[in-house]
């Protein structure tokens, strides 16, 4: 049994904080598969029931209507929800498509928007918002926009693309403006989480996604899963992450034992940005550029011990793709074959 559903390939689903909110991707593709795919896998799709109970003792879930389904194993895949900041439960949040269309008319009659967060998703509906020609005011604690992942020189790059976009930017915010219903809340999200589980963070599940409890497995944005790569635990809240450890975890439940070894990637438009990151927000002791920060293309690699730990790229898609091919094959690389751009990675794969 499977709880909560499986997103489909990257690229695939328009996302609710750009193409969905500029009004380039329409409603229709939002839905993960089409009905018949499940009933030609043969997958009894039980749609508007919440289970409100695992029943890790009696083998079968419950849900908020009191009905009972029985399990021999269980998958838990119920993503993660928008953190809510105290003081703010009218503004606005982004996570359903309900929400999204209330940030999408606020954008169509142009009013003035407020965002407290500057992470990956009020960045995104900032540029939504202003390229639709709202103003747009952002509110964010640290010091650059994106900064737990772009560190300072990038995040201080973004800033100006932002800033030259027409967004105000309130950084190293102290307090946050008076709540209002045309605010949107991006201060990160919360895992759901269920009781009876070992939860650090996230329900904490080795490399094939089993949870503390047998039988039960995890996947997606709510768990904090063992990487082999990273050698330790992580915890990723994006969508290449989701469906293929999800996959891998459905593997595993049916027998396999292929482990889910794979580094995490996700990318975030913004203006005429693509900026795409592969790594786990692990620290890396050594910081590489090939090109020159602020002139795209160019990607940041961020080292440890000489491998590569995460990578940054600006418009430099290939440049990623190939680094990621290059961390999961464990390979090193040598400073100046990383700066170079006529370097191709792909020959430390030979
Ligand atoms: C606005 C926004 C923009 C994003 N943009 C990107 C992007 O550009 N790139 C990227 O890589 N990632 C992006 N993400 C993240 C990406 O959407 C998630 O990583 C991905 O959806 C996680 O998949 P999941 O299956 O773990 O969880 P979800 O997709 O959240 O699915 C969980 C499902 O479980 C259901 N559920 C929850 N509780 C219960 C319950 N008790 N009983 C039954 N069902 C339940 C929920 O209704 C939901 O359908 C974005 C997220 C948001 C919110």
């Amino acid at each position: 049994m499977l709880i909560g559903a499986e997103p489909r390939a990257p690229y695939e689903r328009p996302h609710l904080s750009k193409g969905y909110l500029l009004g380039t991707a329409p409603r229709e593709r939002l839905p993960l598969r089409p009905a018949q795919q499940y009933r030609d896998l043969q997958v009894e799709l039980v749609l508007g029931e919440s289970v409100v109970d695992l029943g890790l003792e009696r083998r079968a879930v419950e849900t908020r209507t009191g009905k009972r389904f029985a399990w021999d194993r269980l998958c838990i895949a119920t993503g993660s929800d928008a953190r809510r900041l105290q003081g703010y439960e009218e503004a606005l949040y982004l996570r359903e498509l309900p929400q999204a269309d209330r940030i999408r008319a606020l954008i169509e009659r142009g009013e003035p928007l407020q965002i407290i967060g500057a992470g990956f998703i009020g960045c995104e509906v900032a540029a939504a918002a202003v390229q639709q020609g709202c103003a747009v005011t952002v509110y964010e604690r640290a010091q650059e926009p994106m900064f737990l992942i772009l560190g300072t020189a990038l995040g201080r790059y973004l800033k100006s693309v932002h800033v030259a976009h027409g967004v105000e930017l309130r950084l190293n915010a102290t307090s946050t403006p008076p709540p209002s219903a045309r605010q949107l809340v991006a201060v990160g999200s919360v895992p759901r989480t269920h009781p009876g589980l070992q939860v650090d963070g996230g329900i904490v599940v080795d490399e094939v996604g089993r949870t503390s409890v047998p039988d039960v497995f995890a996947a997606g944005d709510g768990t904090k899963h063992f990487s082999p790569l990273f050698e330790t635990h992580i915890r990723v809240e994006h969508f290449q992450t989701a469906q293929r450890q999800g996959f891998a975890v459905g593997r595993a439940m049916a027998g396999a034992t292929e482990v889910y070894d794979e580094a995490p990637w996700f990318w975030s438009d913004q203006y005429d940005l693509n900026i795409q990151y592969v790594g786990a927000g692990l620290p890396g002791d050594e910081a590489i550029v090939r090109g020159e920060i602020g002139k795209p293309p160019f990607t940041v690699f961020r080292l440890r011990g000489g491998r590569i730990q995460t990578v940054v790229g600006f418009n430099d898609h290939h440049t990623v793709a190939r680094a990621r091919r290059v961390m999961e094959a464990r390979k090193s690389l040598s400073s100046w074959q990383l700066e170079d751009p006529n370097f191709d990675l792909r020959r430390a794969l030979a």
